[in-house]
């Protein structure tokens, strides 16, 4: 492999992907391994979490598992406390509920917000920690179209899809001293258990892929380009920018 080609590769880096079980953060973890990580994905339960490494390892690449809630700051900071000093953290895991903006309470947005905004900041505080003994680090948070763009009903995602760009920049500015970069995704359309129910609407669908000057809604490997040269030192320069994925959805609207 000649010297450009190398700076793309992760071999030899040690990548944890939260929420890695099933749907983008999958696709990532999958990707990132291909490209040389070691990658340790997080889940909440055990035998999904199990399957999920099951079939990475499947693959034929180095992959494992671990158990996470992002909700709680203190099994964070424990289950980091497990690791060796991770050279990438991908900040995956979300949910979101779409409901209307007068009738959302207060346990909608805590549960959304909490996983969301929340678990990737104490996620990354935790990795931050090792990365700065450790010489540095990448960190990569899943941002979405709701980080710039409104979206009726999606009040609480958006609004923690929103802070985490804000998150991005601060993160991105304090750390770079210790070594570490701080970048985001915003992804367009995927479909994903998070976005099935979207999909099963013909009418939505329609009325979507007009606006997407690809032409296509995205498929989870459009993704993992994006993410491996985010965590690769062919980005070593690059740091507090979000990367959309979106087929050129945001240019056109
Ligand atoms: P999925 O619902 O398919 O997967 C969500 C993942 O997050 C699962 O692995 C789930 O793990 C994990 N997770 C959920 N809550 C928690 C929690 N409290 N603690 C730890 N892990 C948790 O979603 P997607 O793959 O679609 O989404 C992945 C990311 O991409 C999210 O941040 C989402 O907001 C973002 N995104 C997705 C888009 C899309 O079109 N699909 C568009 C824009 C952004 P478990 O096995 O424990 O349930």
């Amino acid at each position: 492999m000649n010297a450009t080609m190398q700076r793309f590769s992760l071999s030899g880096k040690r990548a944890l992907i939260t929420g890695g079980t099933r749907g983008i953060g999958f696709a990532l973890a999958a990707g990132l391994a291909q490209a040389g990580a070691q990658v340790i994905i997080s889940g909440r339960q055990q035998s999904t979490l199990d399957a999920a490494v099951a079939q990475l390892r499947q693959i034929d690449v180095t992959a494992s598992g671990i158990l996470l809630d992002v909700t709680q700051p203190d099994r964070i900071r424990a289950a980091f406390a497990t690791l060796d000093a991770p050279d990438i953290l991908i900040n995956n895991a979300g949910t979101e509920q779409i409901c209307p903006s007068l009738e959302v309470d207060e346990a909608l947005w805590q549960r959304i917000v909490d996983t969301n905004l929340k678990g990737a900041f104490f996620c990354a505080q935790a990795a931050a920690r090792l990365m700065a003994t450790n010489g540095g680090g990448a960190i990569v948070n899943l941002c979405s179209l709701t980080s710039k763009v409104g979206v009726p009903g999606a009040a609480a995602y958006g609004a923690s899809k929103s802070g985490l760009v804000g998150l991005t920049h601060t993160l991105s500015s304090e750390w770079a001293t210790l070594g570490i970069r701080v970048n985001a995704i915003g992804p367009g359309y995927f479909s994903t258990d998070m976005t099935e129910v979207f999909y099963q609407d013909r009418a939505w669908c329609t009325a979507m892929l007009a606006k997407i000057p690809l032409g296509r809604f995205g498929e989870l490997e459009d993704l993992t380009g994006a993410a491996i040269f985010l965590c690769s030192d062919a980005a070593r320069y690059i740091t507090g920018q979000v990367l959309y994925v979106d087929g050129g959805y945001l240019a056109s609207i």
